[in-house]
């Protein structure tokens, strides 16, 4: 065994993680443990449960993370109101609130990865360019 294999096993499927350069993801947990995952298992799970074939590339389920992932999906090709952002997470399952939401969205224009358009009260945001 080399030195530079990691000795971790998949949460997903129990197998080693073989070596560094796997697609893997890492896990942490609230109560400070760390697992690891194929990225491909977590994928097959995400895509199980969400029943969609674009999936997000990391595990979270913060707010930036769900906005992001609707980046990554092309949802923002065209302009989107906070109330879509709203309504769209909501049908993800999560309730994050219009304030939190709203956050999200600054920060992420703040960071160019969206362009905000309109007045206040009525903003929409759309994708400054597409995902890479
Ligand atoms: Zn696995």
């Amino acid at each position: 065994m080399g030195d530079n294999e990691m000795a971790v096993n998949c949460l997903v499927c129990g197998e080693r993680i073989s070596n560094a350069n796997e697609q893997h993801l890492t896990v942490n947990l609230a109560d400070g443990s760390t697992f690891y995952a194929h990225k491909r298992c977590v994928q097959a799970i995400r895509m199980l449960i969400t029943n969609k074939a674009s999936l997000p590339n990391e595990l979270g389920e913060s707010c930036p993370d769900l906005v992001h992932s609707l980046f990554l999906e092309h949802w923002f090709s065209e302009s989107r109101t906070l109330n879509d952002v709203s309504s769209e997470i909501k049908r993800m399952g999560y309730n994050y609130s219009s304030a939190t939401i709203s956050n999200v969205l600054r920060s992420f224009t703040r960071k160019g990865i969206l362009t905000r358009r309109g007045k206040p009260r009525s903003y929409t945001y759309v994708q400054k360019r597409p995902p890479a």
